[in-house]
């Protein structure tokens, strides 16, 4: 992980998608910190869970990869489309549920997009995470090395794909058949409330495509990444950031603060 982010951060300043508004190291510094709580609890508390539901399918064949026999190559397919198509669900209800949202809004409240935002989440956003997500690694009847490959691909994909990386345009149109890509989740970001509801996937780019949700016709350069109500970067503070949840979410165009 540690390996991957560093290639993409050095990739993303040799050849960059979007022209960034905000000096990368003062974003770079906030989003670490921000991401401090968050990444102690998915190492402590997420991860650990998910292993312990993982192991109690395994002791009582619980779940659905327990109902059928195939090789283990398949179930690991089937376990990872579970897992992926139910974080495409996780996704949608992160922007749909106002709950939720002030959640996730911390993450979307960025200037900038490159591979630091991938660290930006609200601690709460993980809490919510592991009941919902472990519920699925339950149904599904995951293993635990296949919950814990899952969840390597999971990060790894997340880190690519909010990345500034500029990849050659055949090249990402072509991984984009399969996978989420920086060009595709860049629109995600948009400021555009239009744009931000489109491209919910995770690691697999089908489920858009499934789901009507893919808007992939928008230019990078036309591409204005945030929450309007929230442009003002002075305001976006570490302490802000982590009590944003618990105070008044203002709508997503509401009276925007001057630049
Ligand atoms: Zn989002």
């Amino acid at each position: 992980m540690v390996a991957g982010f560093v290639l993409l951060f050095v990739a993303e300043r040799r050849r960059s998608l979007r022209r960034r508004t905000r000096p990368a190291s003062e974003r770079a510094i906030i989003n670490a910190i921000v991401s401090v709580p968050a990444f102690t609890l998915l190492r402590f508390l997420f991860i650990p869970v998910m292993m312990q539901v993982a192991r109690h399918n395994w002791r009582r064949r619980f779940g659905l990869n327990y109902a059928y026999n195939a090789p283990t190559l398949v179930k690991t397919l089937v376990a990872f489309l579970v897992m992926d198509y139910t974080n495409y669900l996780w996704h949608v209800l992160n922007h749909k549920l106002p709950l939720l949202w002030r959640f996730h809004l911390v993450h979307h409240s960025d200037h900038d997009l490159d591979v630091t935002t991938a660290l930006r989440f609200h601690f709460g956003e993980m809490i919510g995470s592991v009941f919902y997500r472990g519920a699925f690694v339950l149904l599904a009847g995951a293993s635990a090395m296949q919950v814990l490959l899952y969840e390597i691909l999971f990060e790894g994909a997340t880190q690519f794909h909010h990345s500034n990386w500029r990849l050659p345009v055949p090249l990402e149109k072509g991984l984009n058949k399969i996978i989420v890509t920086p060009r595709m989740h860049g629109i995600h970001h948009s400021i555009k409330k239009y744009e931000a509801d489109s491209n919910y996937s995770v690691i697999f780019s089908f489920w858009d495509r499934l789901h009507n949700s893919l808007q992939l016709n928008v230019a990078q350069e036309d591409v204005v990444i945030g929450v309007p109500a929230y442009n003002d970067p002075h305001e976006l503070t570490i302490s802000y950031l982590l009590k944003m949840p618990f105070s008044h979410v203002r709508q997503w165009d509401a009276a925007p603060a001057q630049i």
